[in-house]
């Protein structure tokens, strides 16, 4: 169990797609450190699930249906938010995915492929395929900031965005979700410059490889046995494991308190048994 940092206790944290495998495992730290604890999903009951099960531990959480894309159902938990709890402390954007039609089905592009209907190549993914990865990922880190941020102004706060190994260098299959997770580490930068005069820190964590719903089925088969990708993954992996959603705790936890880390911002910090720092040689 992780050390408790009393500079955290009583705060409100509001965290995006708390109702998934990772920000879920984050919402249950906060509230165990302390913190009142919002979880705003899209699908309620899967945020309520995870109230549930931080009121059985003894903590504090409100579950609150909301669309990160929609700026009129933010702006309606931000005041649900608000009346229960308070203004934001600590805003987790994990609100984040894939789309099948961002996503080809093999690594390199061979000829013959193009003629195959059975074989999304480049050429066969959409616009809209990429419009909704990259809508999901950078426009529903974007809205939640600009509603929670607000709150935050003049008194201080935090904010942690949620990137992938994939932005640093971009991995095969998924130019949408590469593209996207790229480019909220660049908004990171651009927001910590942006808000430091204002008293207000902006950083991401990078996870690796961590096994969840979003990525399940390109990581194993229906019969649960892992993918050639996954052991590819795992070869490339110096720790040899994928990343477990607990693995994220220790870093959430110095990022969010500014006792631990009140002169960081605009960083990405990976999470990933040593991936980033592996050549594969
Ligand atoms: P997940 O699918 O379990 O969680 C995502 C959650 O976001 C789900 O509960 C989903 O209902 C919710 N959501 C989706 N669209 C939404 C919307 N429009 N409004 C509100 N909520 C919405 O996936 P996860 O793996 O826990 O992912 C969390 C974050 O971590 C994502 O940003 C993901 O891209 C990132 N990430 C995951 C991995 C991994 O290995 N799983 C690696 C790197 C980064």
């Amino acid at each position: 169990m992780l050390p408790i940092h009393p500079n955290l206790k009583g705060k409100v944290a509001v965290v995006t797609g708390g109702g998934g495998v990772l920000c879920s495992c984050m919402a249950k730290e906060l509230a165990r450190q302390g913190m009142k604890v919002a979880i705003l999903n899209r699908t309620m009951e899967k945020a309520e699930k995870v109230q549930q099960d931080i009121a059985e531990q003894g903590g504090e959480a409100l579950a609150v249906s909301c669309n990160v894309l929609d700026i009129d159902s933010v702006k309606q938990a931000a005041e649900t938010i608000l009346s229960v709890y308070g203004p934001c402390d600590v805003l987790i954007n994990g609100a984040g995915g894939n789309h099948p039609q961002g996503i080809t089905t093999k690594e390199m592009l061979e000829r013959q492929d193009i003629e195959n209907q059975n074989i999304l190549t480049f050429f066969d993914l959409t616009a809209d395929g990429f419009k909704y990865v990259f809508d999901l990922n950078i426009l529903g880190t974007v809205i939640p900031t600009q509603i929670f941020l607000k709150q935050m102004v003049g008194k201080g706060g935090t904010i942690i965005n949620i990137s992938s190994m994939s932005a640093p260098r971009p991995m095969t299959n998924v130019p949408a979700y590469s593209a996207a997770k790229a480019g909220i580490e660049n908004f990171t930068k651009w927001l910590a410059v942006h808000v430091a005069e204002a008293g207000i820190r902006v950083n991401a964590i990078a996870p690796g490889f961590f096994l969840t719903k979003q990525n399940e089925r390109l990581l194993k088969h229906p019969d649960g046995s892992y993918t050639e990708r996954t052991e590819k993954i795992l070869s490339h992996t110096p720790m040899r494991r994928l990343g477990n959603p607990e693995d994220l705790l220790g870093t959430l936890l110095w990022l969010v308190d500014e006792r631990t880390s009140g002169f960081v911002t605009g960083i990405t910090v990976p999470v990933d048994g040593g991936f980033l720092a592996y050549s594969g040689v």
